[in-house]
């Protein structure tokens, strides 16, 4: 994260970065926006097929060569060779101020977006370039000294948002797109992007706009047949109301897909857990032995469970430790088993239940959990589970029976109400709290409603409620704010 101040994104300038990661890639690509992209790309640009470049039309492809000057000739000194690298165009006739002493950087193609049908509203290039960390870097420092600057993290998706094509809630999702860990997450986001979740807030706004309307009238015009309704104010609160808790919901269910749900696995020792954590994993990952306590550590890993990042914990076992190392361990698992969002705990079917059980069971008893028989293979002796909460699946970690059902009880208790897409909506902390801060003041007008308080009160709260909701979607902005959320982007976006 490079920290920066808003002033330094002067909207003059013309802006520049690589927007791909400068690694052994096939394609780097870099961006130009502002006044300056189409004179610069028409200095360094040679194209196949002659042509100004400052005259092309919008969202053309052109193919050719990035140049650079240079006192050391680099193309062939030959004619020939020269034609056929430059094809039948011939150098000293080019439109371009380029002899022999321009040198090839790369073979490109040029894409070209004309102000205001682009990303940033502005004149917009991008470059593609093979690959590697030289070459592109090589691209933008002659873009560089041709005029432009380099851009500031976020600078491009600022400079949509400060010209209008996109609200804050939309490029908050465009941070949540690149950083989409599930398919779900990256199809919330896009929808974010299109702009319903701004739609949806604006809807609420109007709602709120007509009841704020009527305590507005009903104080300047007291006497009025107009004043307002208060039943009808009262039933029409209550709809906002609800709406907004299902915009705060959808803004949980989205947090969970960014940053996924911590489950841990727990159980005694020899329960099956490493074998399990490997049959979800779908690969051998940790050592699986028949000696009790040869997890010895706490291990985690990413996968997907139905579109939901699941961030697994295998523990090393939360019981009495035994030697020195196992003592570290279960402190560690200890620790995870805390900030767990869901608990697998794995019984052994086959036995039945013991006093580790019991202690677990006991520890877990107010976490959301899954109760796993595992071993079902075996001849059961497992009794007495059914009254401990949760849910119960019965599986076999060896024979990769059950795991489904396991995956959907994961699932369920994730998200016990379901998975709700369209209400999804990806928000930044200081979004969360002016939603929040939204809702309370919705709660408040009602109360005053409830308790008969005059109704100067009531448009207060429906006032500092509208202006909650504008932070949202960056109708209200601070310089803070706008640091604050553009700074987790990248250079290049
Ligand atoms: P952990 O100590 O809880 O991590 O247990 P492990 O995964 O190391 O497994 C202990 C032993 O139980 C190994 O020999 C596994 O092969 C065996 N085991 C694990 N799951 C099953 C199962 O579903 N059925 C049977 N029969 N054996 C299992």
């Amino acid at each position: 994260m490079q920290s920066f101040k808003l002033k330094d994104y002067n909207l003059g300038d013309t802006i520049a970065a690589i927007a791909t990661f400068p690694s052994l890639s096939a394609l780097g690509v870099i961006k130009v926006s502002g006044k300056k992209a189409f004179p610069i790309i028409s200095k360094i640009f040679l194209p196949r097929r002659k042509k100004d470049m400052r005259k092309v039309k919008t969202y053309t492809l052109h193919y050719g060569w990035i140049m650079e000057k240079s006192k050391v000739p680099a193309l062939p000194a030959g004619r020939k060779s020269q034609k056929s690298k430059m094809g039948n165009q011939k150098i000293r006739t080019m439109n371009h101020e380029l002899r022999t002493t321009n040198y090839i950087v790369d073979e490109v193609l040029v894409s070209v977006m004309r102000a205001p049908n682009s990303y940033t509203r502005e004149d917009v290039v991008e470059i593609s370039s093979h690959g590697g960390i030289l070459v592109s870097n090589k691209i933008l420092e002659i873009i560089l000294r041709e005029g432009a600057r380099l851009a500031l993290p976020g600078e491009f998706t600022y400079r949509a948002l400060a010209k209008g094509r996109i609200d804050l809630l939309q490029a908050e999702s465009i941070l949540d797109i690149v950083e989409a860990r599930s398919e779900e997450g990256l199809k919330a986001a896009a929808m974010q992007l299109s702009g319903e979740s701004s739609q949806k807030i604006k809807k609420i706004k109007d709602e709120i706009k007509e009841v704020f309307v009527e305590t507005e009238s009903s104080i300047n015009f007291p006497e009025d047949d107009t004043s307002i309704c208060l039943t009808q104010a009262k039933r029409k609160i209550k709809v906002i109301e609800k709406k907004i808790n299902q915009f705060l919901q959808g803004g949980q269910e989205a947090k969970i897909l960014k940053e996924g749900t911590r489950c841990v696995i727990c159980g005694k020792v020899n329960t099956g857990k490493s074998t399990l954590f490997n049959r979800l994993l779908g690969e051998e990952r940790v050592i699986v032995s028949n000696y009790a306590g040869t997890t010895r550590d706490v291990i985690e890993e990413t996968i997907n469970i139905r579109g939901i990042p699941l961030r697994i914990y295998d523990t090393a076992g939360i019981l009495e430790p035994k030697d020195f190392i196992a003592k570290e361990a279960i402190e560690k698992s200890q620790a995870a088993l805390g900030g767990a969002d869901l608990v697998i705990l794995l019984l052994d079917g086959s036995k039945s239940l013991g006093k580790d059980d019991y202690f677990l069971l006991e520890k877990v008893r107010n976490k959301n959990t899954i109760l796993a028989v595992n071993k079902i293979d075996l001849p059961q002796r497992i009794k007495n589970i059914s009254k401990f909460k949760g849910y119960r699946v019965g599986l076999s970690a060896l024979k990769n029976t059950g795991i489904e059902d396991l995956e959907e009880a994961i699932f369920k208790s994730v998200y016990k109400k379901g998975l709700h897409r369209q209400d999804m909506v990806f928000l930044s902390q200081y979004q969360r709290q002016s939603l929040r801060a939204a809702g309370d003041n919705i709660v408040e007008a009602r109360n005053f409603l409830d308790k008969g308080h005059t109704i100067d009160f009531v448009n207060l709260s429906l006032k500092s409620s509208l202006d909650n909701l504008g932070k949202l979607t960056g109708e209200v902005l601070t310089e803070e704010i706008l640091e604050g959320i553009f700074s987790n982007f990248c250079i290049g976006k």
